[in-house]
């Protein structure tokens, strides 16, 4: 009987639950059995193990977070750390191992692979949807729900007092989550590391769209996404900015971690369990050193280095929408 490793790594993400769950179920179908490994590869270097069975499994899909828990593991940078990793499998006897997480997370099972014989299959698990290869990650659509109940409510005490926002979202160096949730609650403005790398923004320009806004609408509210890491000192240091040098009270929001906690989007538990079974159908047919990801509906198998060497970029036409077609400022006004 084959035995399978799993693990969860790096930032936890909603859906996580799901894929664990569809990973032990299709290891039981196909007759395997599984090994989870707790707070990702720290634990299987320190081997902190269990097994699990359906039974373990069946009800948490509706959670996020994991149950099996994740952590970030420095150590596993080293050469020394995949040598004892692949000790640890080869003792329990395992011929494969699913790693549930981002890119980081990939990057240790490429490093894996390099000392261990068995199959290592990723499965992307991440709020940040920033991998190549895969229409979506698990865990950016309820991400970007949380942020859009966020500018929602926002906006409702943003409007009464014809206030200015600055609502940070996570994202890492990528801006999938900063363009759909300012898509979804209809934001007047969006920093995003894609956009900031062509054409940082100034406080001046920003200070010049949000008088241009007011002065085609009226008095009212304005609602900007920023990501992180696009502005030193984050949405605090950028209000306090417009406030100290322009005079332009501004109110900032941080989401943070809440956009990793919740119920998970019914589509990262549906994507998170076709995942979850195609990483054990991958191990079934041989594969090894791939993700498991799903391009236009086909389940497809991506190299693990091809998920963070290429880029997945922001979809164009929901850039040319926010930024032309919404934005209240048009384009010839800004020359
Ligand atoms: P997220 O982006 O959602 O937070 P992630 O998987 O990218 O998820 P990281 O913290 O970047 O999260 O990586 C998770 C873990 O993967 C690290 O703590 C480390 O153990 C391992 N890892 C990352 N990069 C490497 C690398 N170059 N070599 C070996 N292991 C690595």
């Amino acid at each position: 009987r084959q035995r399978i490793g799993v693990l969860t790594s790096g930032g936890d993400a909603p859906g996580m639950n799901a894929a664990l769950r569809a990973v032990v179920l299709a290891a039981e179908h196909y007759d395997m059995e599984v090994i989870a490994f707790r707070h990702g590869y720290e634990g299987l270097l320190n081997n902190e193990y269990l097994s699990l069975k359906a039974a373990d499994v069946l009800h948490v899909l509706q959670y996020s977070g994991t149950i099996i828990k994740s952590a970030r593991c420095p150590r596993f940078k080293e050469v020394a750390a995949a040598q004892l990793a692949a000790e640890n499998l080869d003792a329990l006897g395992l011929s494969a191992l699913v790693v549930i997480g981002g890119d980081g997370s990939f990057r240790g099972a490429e490093h894996l692979s390099q000392y261990w014989q068995g199959q290592i299959i990723g499965v992307p698990g991440t709020i940040d949807n920033d991998l190549y290869g895969t229409d979506a990650t698990i865990g950016y659509a309820t991400a970007v729900a949380i942020a859009m109940d966020a500018l929602d409510k926002i906006r409702d005490t943003a409007d009464a007092m014809d206030r200015v926002f600055i609502v940070e979202v996570m994202g890492r160096h990528a801006g999938f989550i900063g363009l759909s949730s300012a898509m979804a609650a209809g934001a007047e403005r969006m920093i995003l590391p894609e956009l900031q790398r062509d054409k940082p923004l100034t406080v001046a320009a920003l200070v010049k769209h949000i008088k241009r806004v007011e002065a085609v609408r009226g008095p009212g509210s304005y609602v900007m996404v920023l990501s992180e890491h696009q502005w030193p000192g984050g949405a605090v240091a950028l209000s306090e900015q417009l406030e100290a040098e322009f005079d332009m009270p501004c109110r900032p929001c941080l989401l943070g971690h809440i956009q990793r906690g919740g119920a998970p989007a019914p589509s990262d538990r549906i994507l998170a369990s076709q995942l979850g079974v195609h990483a054990i159908e991958l191990i079934l047919q041989g594969a090894t050193r791939v993700m498991a990801g799903i391009k236009a509906n086909q389940m497809v198998a991506v190299p693990l280095v091809d998920t963070w060497t290429k880029k997945n970029p922001l979809d164009e036409n929901l850039l040319r929408i926010q930024h032309e077609i919404f934005n209240p400022v048009k384009k010839s006004a800004n020359k």
